[in-house]
């Protein structure tokens, strides 16, 4: 157990959730954008409350634990913790805007239990700390869900098989260049989740399945050429793809640079690109930038690659 009072700097990387095919079911961690968080545990009096959370950003988020995400996940963490007397302080610079669609809440959901549990000196277990930080989840979106959360504990690509009984189960993936574009408009969760259709067509689960099934196959292969191929969506994608503007024309121009594919981010309104080399990644920022500057619309880019190292704590005394 790390001793009281003494800070400790964390490090939680943004996640791109649904990776077209495997919606609410596959993600990755990326190496830029990420959030910096610091915490410390202090002994409790009982008139005390356990979490204490400070803002070192502009979003104006809320800091009452049960609101706030980090918090939310900390309390579920607190309640199968068996000492009573210890208070977490957790200071947040969010460097991932909230409701972008690259895991903002996941980071510091995920960030807040991987901190607190190298404090308590690292007692639970990765898939423990996915079912705490799922608590935050729920806060943000009103629904558990780890699609996020597992690439940003576990880092790498995640394929989450089950929630209800929990089961994770990471995936090798060979180099890959990803470009995200966050165009500045507002897609709220709760209308991308509203307008999916209730039911499937048979031969659409068919397609989805088998681009699935490729998808996984050609991430443990390395074959390129596969992953490109299976990055294809005929159920979620075609219906949500209309709250962001621009999408078909953006997703073609990046193909036609030379990216793999690609498609939203979450639910949007980030859209991410898949690349082999570090070049077309680029080239595939550049045809971003054209396409949104044309319709004048303010957007930021990243160019990074996958994180394998999930939450990551910087230093140990600060
Ligand atoms: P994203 O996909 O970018 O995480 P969400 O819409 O899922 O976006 O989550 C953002 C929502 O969660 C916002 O409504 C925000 O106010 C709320 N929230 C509460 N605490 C946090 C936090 N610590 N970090 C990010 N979002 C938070």
């Amino acid at each position: 157990m790390v001793p009281s009072n003494q800070w400790i700097k964390i490090k939680a990387p943004a996640t791109v959730a649904n990776m077209v095919c495997g919606f609410d079911i596959l993600g990755f961690a990326v190496n830029d954008p990420y959030d910096e968080m610091e915490m410390r545990w202090v002994a409790r009096t009982e008139q005390e409350p356990s979490i204490v959370i400070i803002n070192l950003d502009e979003y104006n988020l809320p800091t009452e634990p049960e609101k706030n995400v980090a918090g939310a996940a900390l309390l579920a963490l607190l309640e199968e913790y068996d000492k009573t007397n210890i208070k977490f302080e957790v200071k947040i610079n969010k460097r991932i805007k909230p409701g972008s669609g690259v895991g903002s809440s996941a980071a510091s959901s995920a960030g807040a239990v991987v901190g607190a549990n190298y404090l308590l000196g690292n007692i639970f277990s990765k898939d423990d700390l996915v079912r705490f930080a799922m608590n935050g989840e729920k806060v943000a979106s009103g629904v558990k869900h780890a699609d996020n959360i597992a690439p940003c504990i576990f880092g790498g690509v995640t394929l989450v098989r089950s929630i209800f009984p929990l089961e994770i189960v990471t995936l090798p993936s060979p180099e890959l260049f990803v470009t995200i574009v966050h165009p500045q408009i507002e897609v709220r969760t709760a209308d991308a989740r509203s307008i999916l259709r209730q039911k499937v067509l048979l031969k659409d689960a068919i397609k989805q399945w088998g681009n699935i099934a490729g998808l996984v196959a050609g991430l443990m292969k390395s074959d390129y050429d596969l992953i490109g191929r299976s990055l294809e969506d005929v159920i979620i994608e075609p219906v949500r793809s209309i709250l962001i503007p621009g999408f078909d024309a953006l997703k073609l121009s990046c193909k036609q640079a030379g990216a793999l594919g690609g498609g939203i981010s979450g639910s949007g309104p980030s859209i991410f690109m898949l690349s082999k080399t570090d070049e077309i990644a680029k080239a595939v920022e550049k045809e971003m930038h054209e396409l949104y500057a044309g319709m004048n619309l303010p957007h930021h880019t990243y160019v990074t690659t996958i994180n394998q190292k999930g939450v990551e704590i910087l230093a140990d005394f600060i």
